[in-house]
């Protein structure tokens, strides 16, 4: 499935993703610099992000 994915915090479009199953990573949105934790599986329906650490501060 594809999936189009935007920062929950300032809705910018981050990246269209095609996965099929389990997608479970972290990126950091470009324009307000949030780090977005993205869960995603395909199997379950399962669509998280949210915000977990802001601007360069790092987690996990
Ligand atoms: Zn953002």
């Amino acid at each position: 499935m594809t999936e189009q994915l935007r920062c929950p915090s300032c809705q910018r479009k981050l990246f269209e993703i095609q996965f099929n199953g389990l997608v479970d990573m972290s990126i950091k949105c470009p324009k307000c610099r949030n780090v977005i934790h993205l869960h995603l599986d395909s199997k379950k329906g399962v669509r998280i992000s949210e915000v977990v650490g802001k601007g360069v501060s790092k987690r996990g």
